[in-house]
Order: structure tokens, then sequence, then C-alpha cells
């Protein structure tokens, strides 16, 4: 049961509300509010309509030193560090307002959120634990989050030094391989069928040269051996007009 004044437990609950529409798991609740337990479930099941999830929180700041993490995580501490030293915001006021900025800046770039709700107060508590530090860039000089034993040595930030693969994910290698996938099906089904074309395609890729080489062979065996078909492909597909027999088998089969 709440022991504090009516008006102090009413901004609490507030608090808790934009807390858990952020995105803010139990731990997070339980540590920064003074609410009980059971009325922070209550809370959260009214508003997500779902139970807290389970598991512990990231515990790791590894996390935070890659790339596309490292750009969004020193954007937000950049954001919270200003709400908090200039315009004088509490911490968990400077941490939900500068979260909600990060949100708004990710919508108007139109790029992914890298940083969940979760992430931010973890980055909050690793810098409070003095495990990260900021450094800043020597080219751009923009403050960029850094291991705290690394923070005294000159470093370029991820920005101005992205890893030569950078923005490269699996998702858009597997979009890339399927667009040259129907790239390569359209092509094979718009050109006509001619011995240079077909070449072509074989040399394209090793999957329809083996199709595209069994369906020949396929054609020819057929051909060989049933007579009527190959006399009626023959007038149509053999200029010669002669019955084509594969290789590998007899001349003349006996029907
Ligand atoms: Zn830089």
């Amino acid at each position: 049961m709440y022991k504090g004044s009516v008006t102090e437990e009413a901004r609490e609950v507030l608090r808790a509300i934009e807390l858990i529409q952020l995105g803010a798991r139990m731990p997070v609740l339980e540590k920064e509010l003074t609410l009980s337990r059971n009325r922070l479930i209550r809370l959260y099941r009214e508003l997500k309509s779902a139970s807290p999830p389970k598991g512990m929180l990231p515990f790791s700041a590894d996390w935070y030193f890659t790339w596309l993490p490292n750009i969004h995580a020193s954007l937000f501490y950049n954001i919270f560090l200003f709400l908090k030293d200039e315009a004088k915001c509490s911490r968990l006021d400077a941490l939900t307002r500068a979260y909600r900025l990060y949100i708004e800046h990710c919508e108007c770039a139109e790029t992914e959120r890298v940083l969940s709700f979760t992430r931010a107060w973890t980055l909050l508590r690793f810098f409070e634990g003095g495990l990260l530090a900021l450094t800043r860039c020597t080219v751009c000089s923009g403050r960029f989050v850094r291991h705290a034993r690394d923070a005294m040595k000159p470093a370029t930030c991820c920005i101005c030094a992205p890893p030569s693969r950078a923005g490269v994910t699996r998702a858009m290698l597997a979009s890339r391989e399927l667009a040259q996938g129907a790239a390569d099906t359209a092509d094979s089904s718009d050109t006509p069928d001619t011995p240079t074309s077909s070449s072509k395609r074989r040399g394209t890729s090793p999957l329809s040269e083996i199709s595209e080489a069994m369906r020949d062979t396929l054609a020819e065996v057929k051909r060989a051996v049933d007579p009527k078909r190959n006399a009626a492909a023959g007038s149509s597909g053999n200029a010669a007009g002669k019955p084509t027999s594969h290789p590998f088998l007899p001349r003349s089969i006996p029907v």
C-alpha cells in the first residue's frame, strides 16, 4: 500500500503510465517508481492487455559499441544530458522526454528505432555506474558513447568512420538475392529460345544451366523413344524433319 500523499501517488501512477507506454519493463518500473509491484502489474495489464514480460534485462555493455547502436545511443544520451543539465529536468523526466525526442527523430528520419526503452534505461545505468563515458570525436567533435577505460584516448565516432559493411544487413542481402533471382527468371521467360540466348542464360546461374541441359536431354530422349511424336515435333522444331536421337540411345527402337 502506498504511504505517501494522494497527489504524489497520482503523479507516480501517471509516471508509471508514461513509462509503460514507452515500453518500460517491470524491473525498470520497480526501480524508478515507489508504487507496489502488484499495483504496477495491474497498471501494466490494464494498459497493454497482457502480462508484463519476464526474463532478465540486458546486462552487457558491448551492444552499445557496435556501430549502429552506438550512433543511436550517443544521440539519445546527448539529448538526455541536454534536458538534464541545460533544461534542468529531473532524471526521470529527462529520460522519458529524451526517449520521446529520440522516437520523433527516428520517425522524421524514417529510420528504424534501434534503441528500445529498456536499452535506453540500461544505458543510463551504465553511465551512472561509471562503465560508459562520452568521448569527443576527433573529426566532427560530437560526443559519442565509449567504454570508460578508453574515454581519454582520441577516437573517431561511427558516423565519421563507419565500418565497411555498414548498412548491409542480412535482410538487405536476402532481398538483393531475391531481386536478382526474379530478374534472372524474367530474363529467361521474356527472351526467345534461341541458341545464343540459351547459352547466355546458361552462363548466368549454375542451377538454370543444369535445368536447361536436363530439359534438352529429356526432350531428345522423348523424341528418340516415340517416333510418332518425333515426326510431329520434327515438322515444327527440327528444320531437316529428320528424327533426332540421343547419342546414348540406340538409333531405332522397335515400337
Ligand atoms: Zn565524428
